[in-house]
């Protein structure tokens, strides 16, 4: 299964707020985007109220994922990459007092939360599990309805614009097109190009090189603030499962009580020791910070999805801090190769976990991470494709079984492991000759993707299988 079309970098890495790209960032932006849809068609000032309905995962998770929140904000034309997550709760809390909802900030309609969200539990739309109605009542005897599906890692798509947006996307004329990590591969050799060159010459296509390098600088940035808040912050993650924090725990113990300061933390934190124990630590408590910050509503980046948003900055901080790698070039690099292995697994299999569980986003964030961080360390192109594909094969299978529908249990740890498994498809890859590989990283793909359809729905983002149901925690605890 492979969906021609371009991604840029900037598809795969995007600066939003957690939990879930696809139960969050996708309907926030398919809410705002309704929004505007009806100030385009002058209708704006005739909507007396909004009813939003949620299909699917959207409906079987979504409470625990922060759904009906996200497209209240989006609804209220809030930008996930700017809002100060702070206000969050406060806005949410007049919209319930009051009953009434600001559309774009500014135009007043009647909105009841309870009433205004339905949650669709034992239905499904037809293109994806992620589907949401919108509709608006318009004066007293009209409505406006549009239907919209969070395809995953945030991305979204209207129904009946789902052929025209691919045929747009298909006709991006890049100078190096990919679908295949076979396309990526042959690109490299006829070039003798590494791969982040490859994709650096693509990404030109949409913005000028100073925009993409200043850019994957911010998302760097992004992702590293985005640590530090995790490994200082502690307390009970929001949600009813009274989840501890225990990444700014192991910080301090790290740390030997010492106060991290964030001007100089890649000094204290080098200082605090540099075997083995020490830096596998820290790899787990860099994936931890993040997560429980997208747990937290934080400010992450969305890499490829929010769920597994820590393993990519936990790989890549590995890397800086325990690899010599700061050096702006080197960040980037790894994030034009991490992003293009994201991409291929998007357009020959899923990101979304409502398709394939969580092979589809620990496992691509994984096997992302281990391509990135092969090509810093020096491998070939060749290997940086056995590294993802090493990262994924050990992958496959893994369902998706969020305890309580909240992105908390199994899914913060799990990032610790796909941190530590892309290390160690790195390494394995860069001792090993390419040529011998049985396996290749399309191999891997397809069957990412077969083994996506054979997995039954429960361990597909429903919370309705797994762990989900075989820990002593009851949904009205949360
Ligand atoms: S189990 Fe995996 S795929 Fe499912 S919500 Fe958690 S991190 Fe995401």
């Amino acid at each position: 299964m492979v969906v021609e079309e371009r991604i840029s970098v900037f598809d795969i890495f995007k600066i939003g707020v957690g939990p879930s790209s696809s139960h969050t960032l996708g309907p926030w932006k398919a809410a705002r985007q309704f929004v505007q849809n009806l100030v385009q068609n002058d209708l704006l000032l005739q909507v007396q109220s909004i009813q939003v309905h949620l299909y699917g995962s959207l409906a079987k998770t979504g409470k625990g994922h922060g759904t009906d929140t996200a497209v209240m904000l989006g609804l209220s034309g809030f930008d996930p990459v700017v809002i100060d997550t702070s206000t969050i709760p406060g806005i949410i809390t007049q919209i319930n007092n009051k009953q009434t909802l600001l559309l774009l900030a500014k135009y007043p309609v009647h909105f009841n939360p309870v009433s205004g969200i339905v949650f669709h539990y034992q239905e499904s739309l037809p293109y994806h599990p992620n589907g949401i109605i919108f509709t608006a009542e318009i004066g007293d005897t009209s409505t406006y309805t549009e239907t919209w599906y969070s395809i995953g890692g945030g991305f979204i798509t209207k129904e009946g614009e789902i052929d025209k947006v691919n045929n747009e996307v298909v006709a991006a004329p890049l100078p190096y097109p990919i679908d295949y990590a076979a396309e990526l591969l042959n690109w490299c050799k006829n070039t003798n190009k590494s791969i982040s060159e490859i994709v650096f010459q693509n990404e030109k296509y949409w913005r000028s090189e100073e925009e993409i390098r200043s850019g994957l600088l911010n998302i760097y940035k992004t992702m590293v603030d985005c640590i530090y808040r995790g490994c200082t912050s502690a307390g009970e993650l929001p949600g009813g499962l009274r989840v501890k924090r225990r990444a700014s725990e192991i910080t301090k113990k790290l740390l030997q009580d010492r106060t991290f300061n964030q001007g100089n933390w890649a000094e204290q934190i080098k200082a605090a020791g540099s075997n083995f124990h020490s830096i596998l630590d820290w790899v787990s408590c860099f994936a931890l910070a993040v997560n429980e910050e997208n747990a937290a509503f934080g400010r992450v980046v969305t890499a490829p999805t929010n769920g597994s948003a820590g393993v990519i900055p936990a790989v890549l901080q590995y890397y800086v801090m325990f690899c010599n790698g700061d050096r702006e070039d080197k960040i980037i690099s790894f994030l034009l190769t991490a992003a293009e292995v994201g991409s291929i697994f998007k357009k020959g299999s899923t990101i979304s976990a409502a398709m394939g569980g969580c092979q589809a986003e620990i496992g691509v964030s994984s096997a992302m991470a281990a391509a990135g961080l092969t090509e810093v360390l020096g491998g070939s192109p060749q290997q940086c494709l056995m590294a993802a594909e090493i990262a994924m094969e050990h992958h496959l299978g893994l369902t998706c079984d969020p305890v309580g529908g909240l992105v908390q249990i199994p899914c913060i740890e799990r990032n610790t492991m796909g941190a530590i498994k892309a290390i160690t498809a790195a390494q394995l890859a860069l001792h090993s000759n390419p040529e011998n590989a049985k396996v290749t990283l399309d191999d891997v793909v397809k069957t990412m993707w077969d083994t996506a359809q054979d997995m039954n729905s429960r361990y597909k983002e429903t919370s309705e299988g797994g762990l989900a149901i075989n820990i002593p925690i009851s949904l009205s605890e949360c």
